[in-house]
């Protein structure tokens, strides 16, 4: 029998409008470095959004299906990028621009972007590669910075530039919407490529409704239109972990840093705006912390951050509980749109007893399917000890990437169960109450002599040390196990290496056959574009001879 419901397609046209009227009063403020910041209420954004639209199709003739690509930061105006394009029926896609060159020009090339909306801070990053994007036609610029370094360009006539401003002033109110399947696409990614080519996600407008409003669930961020948000997680990694969509869709007040991401610049937005939720990479709380033990500042009224895109160290969880702000981890990816699991703990506990489930990774929630595949291509129980990779299914994961991979020989089948699972290339275990705790990523997990050494771990237990600022563990070539852990730290200010009183300290936790025998002080983890640690880069520094590795 089929329902007597009606089918109203889900879509960001729909987030649109909502967040317009009903929450038209709720504001999105934008750090300027000045003296005030930039605000505009959600109403005053939807009705730029509505003029956007109407200048793309209007004025650049964008059409359905059409890229329209961003290269900004998290800025009013990408917000209004992020509502106008999926809602006019093109495709949104945001550019990383933190990429290396290349990879870039590989990304626009391979989505074949039409557009590139970009702020002016970035055009001496975006002029240089117009050269090499064949289907860029026009550059609209918003923001201040210089126009110069377009000058060479547009003087070839084949790119138009247009300035964002001039573009939507005077354009009519109104917009003739379109009527959208909600499974078409509205925004692309591409993976950070920490782990080979960047590969490309095109998320639907039914799977950006459905996971804005699993954001919005208590088990998940919660947020009502009480809370302002601190979206530090860039717009153009993971569409900024899907913040921006699901905060308009209940009128979550934005604060937006712009290219204001050092540590001193986001603790003052936070002492004076007073943000109640935040969200970012672990390596950006480990930055802010440093700041504010030099510089005290008041950060608790951000009383939530939801922290996640590489393991957070349990360390600094207990650095913040003190600091009055309590850091939630949560675990996804490009392909989950990225929301996978939050750590929320159980009803009902102790502060002591809720330790345990806050450094998991957390649990899944109703429209995330999760099970674990071991080595033979079992499926392992849920009993907090067996470890294998995590395969998930639901309405906002991917099925699929857009005109398959990258220039890297890549398999669907690594990636895709035959049965629809996405690989997630993440090793764990989960508890029988279906909390997951990654132990790895399939690639960073050290093999030695036939066990599991599970690099995180390792990495975690260093950074509780008083003297360690950060530390990264990775594999390298051994010739009796095969592969045995290499452990590079950081030490903070004034601190001389000890590695005997380090692995000593490790001993307290860690079994004594996976303790690392090499170790080596370095002055900064590198990381990838997303902040997090690169490890293969310090593979590579390994293998060329780079690092002083002191054996101990
Ligand atoms: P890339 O795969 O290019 O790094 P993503 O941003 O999609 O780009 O990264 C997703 C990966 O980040 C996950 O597969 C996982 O390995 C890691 N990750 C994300 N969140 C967490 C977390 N809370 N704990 C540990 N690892 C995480």
């Amino acid at each position: 029998m089929l329902s007597t419901m009606q089918d109203v397609p889900l879509t960001v046209t729909r987030i649109l409008h909502h967040g317009m009227t009903i929450h038209g009063s709720s504001q999105v403020t934008t750090w300027t470095g000045g003296s005030e910041p930039e605000r505009r209420s959600f109403a005053e954004v939807g009705a730029r959004a509505t003029r956007l639209a109407g200048a793309l199709r209007d004025e650049l003739g964008v059409g359905a299906d059409e890229r329209v690509a961003t290269l900004m930061w998290n800025n009013a105006d990408h917000l209004e990028a992020y509502l106008a394009v999926p809602s006019m029926g093109a495709i949104l896609h945001t550019l990383n621009l933190r990429l290396p060159a290349e990879q870039l020009i590989w990304i626009v090339n391979h989505a074949a972007d039409r557009v590139v909306i970009a702020n002016g801070s970035l055009l001496p990053l975006l002029a240089p590669l117009l050269p090499h994007l064949p289907t860029v036609e026009h550059v609209v610029v918003s923001g201040p910075g210089d126009r110069a370094p377009l000058d060479a360009v547009t003087g070839q006539g084949r790119v138009r530039v247009h300035e964002y401003e001039e573009l939507i002033a005077g354009r009519p109110a109104t917009f003739d919407w379109p009527e959208l399947d909600e499974r078409a696409g509205a925004a692309m990614c591409y993976t950070s490529g920490t782990t080979g080519d960047p590969k490309g996600v095109v998320y639907s407008h039914r799977s950006i409704y459905l996971h804005s409003m699993q954001a919005n669930m208590g088990e998940s961020m919660g947020l009502t239109d009480r809370d302002t948000t601190l979206i530090v997680v860039p717009q153009f990694h993971v569409n900024a972990w899907g913040l921006p969509h699901a905060t308009f869709m209940v009128g979550v007040n934005m604060l937006m840093p712009d290219r204001f991401l050092q540590p001193a610049p986001l603790a003052e937005m936070i002492e004076t705006e007073r943000p109640t939720h935040a969200a970012a990479v672990p390596t950006l709380w480990q930055g802010l912390l440093a700041e504010v033990t030099e510089r005290p500042r008041d950060l608790t009224s951000m009383a939530r951050v939801t922290i996640g895109g590489s393991a957070c160290p349990p360390a600094l969880m207990a650095a913040y509980d003190k600091l009055g702000v309590r850091l939630c981890h949560a675990w996804g990816m490009t392909e989950t749109s990225p929301l996978g699991t939050t750590s929320n703990p159980p009803s009902g506990l102790t502060a002591d007893e809720e330790w345990p489930y806050r450094i998991t990774q957390g649990r899944f929630p109703a429209g995330v399917e999760a099970r674990l595949a071991g080595p033979g291509g079992d499926f392992l129980p849920w009993d907090g000890e067996s470890a294998g990779e995590l395969e998930v299914r639901g309405p906002w994961i991917a099925g699929a990437y857009y005109g398959g991979a990258g220039a890297e020989p890549f398999r669907p089948e690594d990636r895709f169960s035959p049965d629809g699972w996405l690989r997630t290339g993440d090793v764990g275990v989960i508890s029988p109450d279906g909390y997951l705790t990654l132990t790895d990523r399939a690639k960073d997990v050290i093999k030695s002599g036939g066990e599991w050494i599970s690099s995180v771990a390792l990495e975690n237990a260093l950074m509780a040390h008083p003297e360690v600022a950060e530390a990264a563990v990775v594999a390298v070539p051994d010739e009796k196990w095969g592969e045995r852990p290499l452990a590079t730290v950081v030490l903070k200010d004034g601190a001389a290496p000890d590695y005997a009183a380090l692995k000593e300290f490790l001993a307290g936790s860690i079994a004594k056959w996976q303790l690392p025998e090499r170790w080596a002080v370095v002055r900064a983890v590198p990381k990838t574009s997303v902040g997090k640690f690169d490890k293969k880069v310090i593979r590579k520094q390994y293998a060329e001879g780079e690092l002083e590795v002191t054996l101990v």
